[in-house]
């Protein structure tokens, strides 16, 4: 008998859910895409395209902050940070402070494909994607909704309310790979940056595991991010988990909050938070789809 091959997918859909709200309508989506990307896994698809299709998907959706669900700045207007990683072969691409691209994380990962470069940020990402012919938003007020779960209040807040969304995957190859985008907190200043953007604090993904990180940004960059979790199972020999309860562990020591979902060579999924809830789904070659918001993470 021979063993069917290993397979890994976990998502997020933002650490910022809170109790007594209803996230019913992203928990089905969740769960939709995630048996998606399990058929594409199953078929031989990239971790890298698994990832990325999954957050187009989210992005779309206008159900997370992120893409379509994204809330407006101080000034009143959107701006997105998205990051890619590919484990295999260790490449990098992120935008920043990006405007009216339906796409951010493909705008990501063309920068990833196509150029030298891992970053790009404001008005030099908005022109590398037209560019690129991804496709922009035309209308932003007919375009950009409040995403599941969501007030209008919610907009108006000083309390950082905020949201992401999230994919790490583990192929039939080996290969890893992850990919984060957001609209960021809402009412932040124009050009403000949280952890989403930085491969690294916001995103990962090596040849051993690939992280996403979702919460107060401000607190993740403070923290080490994903690259702690990353660099806690190699050098510190921590299990997954072990490594994202180190990280978040230190985000609540500096006050803050937030999720982590990843997963590693061995097909290992951990999908962790230490806020209300975090959205999220995972699905493996050894475990159906399961999508929650509030259901405990340990
Ligand atoms: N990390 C995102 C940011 O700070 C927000 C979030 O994940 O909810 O922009």
């Amino acid at each position: 008998m021979t063993n069917s091959p290993k397979f890994a997918l976990a998502l997020h859909g933002g650490a910022g859910a809170q109790k007594g709200r209803s996230y019913d309508r992203a928990e089905a989506h969740l769960a939709s895409i995630a048996a998606e990307g399990e058929t594409m896994l199953k078929d031989g698809a990239s971790a890298v395209d698994v990832v990325e299709a999954m957050v187009r998907e989210m992005e779309a959706s206008g159900l997370y902050v992120a893409g379509r669900g994204s809330a407006p700045n101080s000034a009143g207007y959107v701006e997105l940070d998205a990051a890619i990683m590919d484990g295999t072969g260790r490449n990098a691409g992120a935008v920043a402070a990006i405007r009216d691209v339906k796409h951010p994380i493909s705008a990501a990962r063309a920068l990833m494909d196509e150029t030298p470069y891992v970053m790009l940020a404001g008005e030099g990402a908005t022109k590398f994607a037209a560019k690129q012919g991804l496709e922009s938003v035309v209308d932003p007020d007919d375009y950009y909704t409040l995403p599941d779960g969501t007030t209008e209040e919610d907009t108006q807040t000083e309390t950082l309310a905020h949201g992401t969304v999230g994919a790490v995957a583990l192929d039939i190859h080996g290969g890893l790979a992850a990919a984060t985008s957001t609209g960021g907190v809402f009412g932040k200043p124009e050009g403000r940056l949280g952890d989403t953007p930085i491969n690294g604090i916001g995103n990962w993904a090596d040849s051993e595991v690939a992280v996403s990180c979702t919460g107060v940004g401000e607190y993740f960059i403070l923290s080490g991010g994903a690259g702690l979790v990353a660099n806690a199972t190699k050098l510190a020999g921590d299990s997954l988990e072990d490594a994202a309860w180190r990280m978040l562990d230190d985000v609540k020591s500096l006050n803050g909050d937030g999720g982590v979902i990843a997963v590693n060579k061995a097909g290992e999924i951990v999908m962790a938070y230490n806020s209300d809830g975090m959205k999220r789904a995972s699905v493996s070659s050894v475990a159906p789809v399961v999508a929650t918001t509030f259901a405990p993470c340990r």
